[in-house]
């Protein structure tokens, strides 16, 4: 049931560290039971699959919508517009664009600047150095709250170098003094959580839709 899994997850997380439901390619009706029982935040990757959703949850006005995935530039204006949190600022001209935008649209999102800490074609990101070499300029954005970096591990990864790259994460957010580590996802938020992460973004756990990461009764049951 999604109110067990909410809960089996919810009572892992230490006081600081938040839970992002990953809505995409949930129904609404999914994202409307967690929201009725107290889940805040939802996570959706694509603007046009999360607009209609946000449009049919409007009654709830506690929600918090964070963008996630790959941002268009053409998409920049209305992400803004209804996305509070930006998990996948990417670069230095995304960044740029945002806080113009935002300027103009008189918001101010959370963001988070997602960094790359293994090869990946196939992800977007700063590089460690590139981001410590922009982060003056960065940091010279109106509109933007710097608020934390992100990171993907790559699928190839053993656990122990997964744990890795968590670590490197946090020590990079500590070095620039930001609070927020988004990384962890279903399976790997139990990783992120011990190497200080503050959100874990995770949807087929929570949804229950992959059977691979679906958490078992045996996990919930047991007490670990
Ligand atoms: C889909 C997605 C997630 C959640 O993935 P699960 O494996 O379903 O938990 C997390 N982060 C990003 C950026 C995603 O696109």
């Amino acid at each position: 049931m999604l109110s067990t899994r909410l809960r089996y997850i919810s009572d892992c997380l230490p006081s600081g560290v938040r839970l992002l439901a990953v809505s995409k390619g949930q129904p609404v009706t999914s994202i409307r039971s967690l929201a009725e029982i107290g889940q805040c935040d939802f996570g959706e990757s694509r603007l046009q699959e999360a607009s209609p959703k946000l449009n049919a949850l409007q009654e709830f006005k506690n929600l918090r919508w964070h963008f996630i995935g790959r941002l268009q530039s053409n998409k920049v204006r209305s992400v803004v517009k209804s996305f509070q949190f930006i998990h996948s600022v990417d670069s230095f001209s995304l960044a740029e664009r945002i806080s113009r935008i935002s300027g103009e649209e008189k918001c101010s999102p959370m963001i988070m600047l997602q960094v790359k800490f293994r090869e990946d074609p196939t992800k977007g990101g700063f590089s460690p150095q590139q981001l410590l070499d922009e982060w003056l300029k960065l940091n010279t954005l109106p509109n933007l709250k710097l608020v934390g970096l992100m990171t993907m591990v790559p699928i190839n990864l053993d656990c122990e170098d997964r744990r890795n790259v968590f670590r490197d994460c946090r020590a990079l957010a500590d070095q620039l003094n930001l609070p927020d580590c988004s990384m962890g996802m279903s399976s790997d938020w139990k990783e992120a959580l011990q190497c200080g992460a503050t959100w874990l973004r995770v949807g087929s756990a929570l949804f229950g839709d992959d059977k691979n990461h679906v958490i078992s009764h045996t996990d919930i049951t047991k007490s670990d």
